[in-house]
């Protein structure tokens, strides 16, 4: 019934988690689904693949923000 609701009026997604400044993951409040921003700024779903993707990039970007600091402390 919930996937009836979100092909009318589409999904209602929530962020989950955000990766980088640009990706973010999404979850559909009434269908779960959960789906991603990809390089190119559009929608896509969460797939094992993209998760694993994410999580590179969040390690990267945390990584980057964590040198940024040091760099300003010293
Ligand atoms: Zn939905």
């Amino acid at each position: 019934m919930k996937q009836i609701y979100c092909s009318i009026f589409g999904h209602d997604y929530a962020i989950t988690k955000h990766v980088t400044l640009h990706v973010k993951e999404y979850r559909c409040k009434q269908c779960k689904e959960q789906v991603t921003t990809n390089g190119n700024g559009d929608l896509i779903r969460l797939t094992s693949k993209y998760k694993e993707i994410n999580i590179e990039l969040e390690n990267i970007h945390t990584k980057r923000i964590r040198k940024k600091r040091k760099v300003s402390i010293v």
